[in-house]
């Protein structure tokens, strides 16, 4: 305690307004740049706030913990307007992870018919877009397409929110004519 009191007497104390002050501009990377002009695309093509469900059709949670992603500070999806919704009866598009389980199957079907037009759909990851490592065989369908109509895909496992958004964007252009 001491030793700290006479470091602050010999050296001084920085107060953090100065500190803030004194710091360097905060310059975005262009991958930031990009993400955050995505989401303006995505409100100039909807016209308002994006409202979407995700479905877990039976995915290793990777894909999920890309998706939680958007609403972290840097991605500030939510900022942007774009928010998650409980129910697929407020929803304008829906993100859906994994290879569609049987089990899942009809459940998915049904969330997707309680959506109001124009119900969109993003199938995420490589296990979403073909089935993946999972196939078609066994408890799987195989990929979301084969079960609900899809408007844009978005490879990789797991995908980076980046490309999520990139998909989101492109599924609502479509709709919008953009
Ligand atoms: S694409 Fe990869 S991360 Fe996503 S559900 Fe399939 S195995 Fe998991």
């Amino acid at each position: 305690m001491w030793q700290i009191l006479r470091q602050a007497v010999r050296i001084g104390i920085c107060p953090k307004s100065s500190a803030r002050e004194e710091s360097e501009p905060v310059l975005m990377s262009p991958a930031e740049v990009s993400d955050r002009q995505l989401q303006a695309d995505l409100r100039a093509a909807l016209g308002r706030a994006l409202s979407i469900r995700v479905v877990d059709a039976g995915s290793c949670n990777g894909c999920e913990l890309e998706i939680n992603a958007l609403s972290n500070p840097f991605y500030n999806m939510e900022g942007e307007g774009i928010h998650f919704v409980a129910s697929p009866r407020h929803a304008d598009l829906l993100l859906v992870t994994g290879p569609v389980t049987h089990n899942m199957a009809q459940a998915l079907v049904d969330t997707w018919q309680a959506m109001p037009a124009p119900a969109l759909v993003v199938a995420v990851g490589d296990c979403g877009c073909t089935g993946g490592i999972f196939g078609e065989e066994g408890a799987s369908r195989g990929r979301v397409s084969a079960v609900i109509p899809v408007d844009a895909h978005v490879s990789g496992c797991p995908p980076r929110p980046s490309a999520i958004l990139a998909a989101i964007r492109s599924a609502v252009q479509g709709v919008a004519g953009a």
